[in-house]
């Protein structure tokens, strides 16, 4: 049997793509982003009531990785990338339906006509992805912290300090201005989960690391004391 399911919102994000992205919700807290309701279901009717809940989860489309497919193991980054597990022991982008799950604060919800939008905190989406559902966080229910966690008991250890140089200090005061979002703290949060795969945690490596978060290239290395920011550069136009 077939469903045809189709998107009900889309998220603007400041993760411009998929390397840096936290590997779950709230482990960035800073991260802002705003769903906004696509047609026909950009209605008030459709959020009335949804102010009353402090979080909401999103059924969205791994459309970044969707072309990709499945296998039916996978090898989590979170084991070092070496240990294989079974697709469905994993959170995995890589799925036979490319369905993903997130939790999210729900900071506000902006009606303005025909555009509806959700301000989010703390999601672990890439920019465009595709929204199937948003369903209110019933802490009753759906929290249960007794849950056994197989490979992922607890938080990935925030390895290391985040320093910024100079440079990249002053930057991120314009970006602040200009985004109106605390783009340093953002920064520092994403940094100290080390985005690179958990095998090379704790190494210091000789070369420039990069993401792109809204309209910069971050840039930063690794030192003996930890992770310094290097800039926040503009994009060239032809990227
Ligand atoms: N919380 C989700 C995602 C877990 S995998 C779930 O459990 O289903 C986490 C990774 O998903 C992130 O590191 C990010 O790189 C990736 N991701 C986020 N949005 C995506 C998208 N639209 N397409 C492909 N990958 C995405």
């Amino acid at each position: 049997m077939k469903y045809s399911l189709s998107p009900i919102g889309a998220i603007t994000s400041p993760y411009k793509e998929k390397f840096g992205i936290p590997r779950q919700p709230g482990l960035v807290t800073a991260a802002r982003a705003t769903l906004t309701l696509l047609p026909p279901y950009n209605l008030p009717e459709t959020v009335r009531g949804l102010e009353g809940f402090s979080h909401v989860w999103l059924i969205f489309v791994f459309h970044g990785t969707q072309a990709q497919g499945w296998k039916p193991t996978v090898r989590p980054p979170r084991l070092g990338g070496n240990a294989r597990l079974g697709v469905f022991a994993t959170r995995s982008t890589f799925r036979p339906n490319p369905i993903g799950l997130t939790v999210a604060e729900l900071c506000g919800i902006q009606v303005s006509g025909s555009n509806i939008t959700l301000e989010l905190a703390g999601a672990d989406l890439l920019d465009g992805t595709p929204i199937l559902d948003i369903k209110p966080y019933l802490p009753y229910a759906d929290a249960l912290p007794q849950a056994r966690a197989g490979f992922a008991p607890d938080a990935p250890l925030a390895p290391q300090p985040v320093v910024f140089s100079a440079q990249a200090s002053q930057q991120c005061a314009q970006k602040q201005a200009q985004w109106q979002s605390d783009i340093r703290v953002l920064i520092e949060q994403i940094l100290s989960q080390d985005p690179r795969p958990s095998y090379q945690h704790g190494q210091v490596v000789d070369r420039v690391y990069a993401m792109r978060l809204y309209d910069f290239d971050l840039r930063w290395h690794y030192t003996a004391a930890g992770i310094e920011v290097l800039e926040l550069a503009d994009l060239q136009p032809d990227t």
